[in-house]
């Protein structure tokens, strides 16, 4: 028996410079397997047929979409927990840029009703993916959340260009230009900082993700007031990727709910 435990003991300590070295490095890896593009022969008409995965991209409830007429009704309130918090990465993954939130205690929930969501990841997309009667916005934030039973939480900021935001200016100052990521050391950033004086304002709907694998499911909570961001930011971005959208969706029948 005690053989053995210093067998075991043996090998787990051979483990331990391995361990330290995949640590230590951290590559960054892409999160697809199979590449996928918004424009041309990978771009969104063909995301459902690069990869079985990716079949709900083809799905009849998917995201974005072009927001007109709405139902209006009293919807809960979203509570946002954020707290400012030291990240290690900005991420390039050669779609947008990304900022995940891995730990379990990061700490930063949304609250719907008796729903609570943690924050998984935010990103951004130029122009806005969603439209609203008929328009996109200058940009959008994604800040993406998910339950304890697996449901996703999106939550949309529509952005214009004006003042400058300065959580937003701070990232920008190291966003990788190409696909990687730039390690940050604790960069402290507050999510909240990316949210409007007015989150009780807001369209909600049943999409998806707006990216490969296009998972259904989602629901999405699109605030009515926009942030500002300095034009000089806005460019920095569209200097990077001047277009990750992807176009509007069917809505096939869905309601959209509107707060009252
Ligand atoms: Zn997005």
């Amino acid at each position: 028996m005690r053989k053995q435990w210093i067998r075991f003991a043996a090998a787990a300590a051979c483990l331990v410079p391995v361990a330290s070295w995949a640590q230590s490095s951290e590559r960054y890896l892409s999160p697809w397997k199979t590449p996928w593009t918004y424009e041309g022969e990978r771009g969104s008409d063909h995301w459902a047929e690069l990869d079985p995965d990716y079949a709900a991209c083809a799905g009849k409830e998917q995201s974005p979409i072009d927001i007109q007429d709405t139902q209006k009704s009293a919807l809960p309130a979203l509570k946002f927990e954020y707290q400012s918090g030291p990240i290690n990465y900005v991420i390039n993954n050669g779609h947008t840029i990304r900022v995940n939130y891995g730990s379990p205690d990061s700490g930063d929930f949304l609250e719907v009703g008796d729903k609570r969501y943690q924050l998984t990841q935010f990103h951004f997309h130029r122009p806005s993916e969603e439209f609203i009667h008929g328009k996109p916005y200058d940009m959008v934030v994604h800040l993406m959340h998910r339950a304890d039973d697996g449901e996703i939480a999106g939550v949309a900021v529509l952005v214009k260009v004006g003042g400058a935001n300065p959580a937003i200016h701070k990232l920008w100052q190291n966003m990788p230009k190409d696909e990687g990521q730039t390690e940050v050391g604790g960069l402290e950033i507050n999510p909240a900082d990316f949210l409007p004086g007015n989150t009780a304002a807001y369209y909600s709907y049943i999409g998806s993700q707006t990216a490969p694998p296009c998972t259904e499911g989602v629901k999405w909570f699109i605030l009515k007031t926009p942030i500002e961001i300095a034009s000089k930011d806005f460019k920095a971005f569209g200097k990077i990727y001047p277009h990750d959208v992807r176009p509007i969706q069917p809505r096939n029948g869905r309601v959209v709910m509107e707060s009252d």
